[in-house]
């Protein structure tokens, strides 16, 4: 028995562990994409019945495009860089949801939600652009998932094989660990390197999407500007700090720009 078990645990550990493009580091985590993905993608479904779906405006439509260039510009990376058809399993969705909230979230596989709330501070097609690059980084470098494995596994216990997850209690621990909802203290904030990790791929990526990465650096200032009310954590969160970021943004936006005229892009929009 202890043998099986033994066997089972080195079994998974081979399947799970993988170098990941983006951070260039080995991720251990504890569901496969192909077990992680049904079930973001099941959970993001009811996310959208559950909630109001803006549609038909400039906003949703640029939200829309924006995403569409930010993964593209990822899938551009990636192939250029020697992993072409890692995207194979990702499903690319990008929905602006009504909700005042100053929020934005990704779910594994490439789920994205924007707040309408987060719209007057995003400001710009450049603006949201940051946001997605941001967003787009936790997907591509699997943050969901290693959070998911850290942390929230043994709540959620034998749930992997349930794609729909019916149990309440259950469901609500997959959400805390994707950073799904709106509500201040139900979300689990990313960890700091996590963060900015996300902020760093971000603005390679909305740089080859041909977007001016310092862009990104006002972003934060105005969000920054909008920290003083109670918000949720993803994009409020005080860490890192507003004022690391921002640095770390100003001195990383040149060398994504570097990288972006590998890719020919001459011009960025700001
Ligand atoms: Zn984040």
């Amino acid at each position: 028995m202890k043998r099986i078990l033994l066997i089972v645990t080195v079994m998974m550990t081979v399947v799970a562990c993988k170098t990941n493009p983006f951070t260039g580091k080995k991720t251990l985590n504890f569901y496969p994409n192909s077990q992680i993905f049904p079930m973001a993608f099941a959970q993001y479904d009811e996310f959208l019945k559950e909630n109001k779906v803006v549609e038909g405006t400039e906003d949703a439509r640029m939200v829309t495009n924006v995403g569409q260039k930010i993964s593209a510009a990822a899938e551009r990376w990636l192939t250029a860089n020697g992993y072409p058809g890692y995207l194979k399993d990702y499903r690319w969705e990008y929905n602006l949801v009504k909700d005042d909230a100053v929020n934005a979230w990704a779910m594994p596989g490439g789920k994205i939600v924007f707040y309408s709330g987060i719209m007057p501070i995003a400001k710009n097609e450049a603006g949201v652009a940051a946001i997605m690059g941001h967003e787009v980084a936790h997907a591509l470098a699997d943050h969901g998932a290693q959070r998911m494995s850290a942390g929230t596994l043994q709540q959620l216990g034998a749930v992997a094989g349930n794609i729909a997850i019916s149990d309440p209690e259950k469901r609500n621990v997959f959400n805390q660990a994707y950073g799904v909802g709106s509500t201040v203290g139900v979300m689990l904030p990313f960890s700091r390197s996590h963060e900015t990790e996300a902020d760093r791929i971000g603005l390679q990526i909305m740089a080859i999407a041909g977007y001016d990465p310092m862009e990104a650096a006002d972003l934060w200032r105005r969000m920054k500007a909008e920290s003083g009310n109670a918000a949720p954590p993803e994009f409020l969160s005080t860490h890192p700090s507003n004022d690391t970021r921002i640095n770390n943004i100003e001195k990383w936006a040149p060398l994504a720009k570097e990288e972006a005229r590998k890719f020919g892009v001459t011009s960025f929009k700001s």
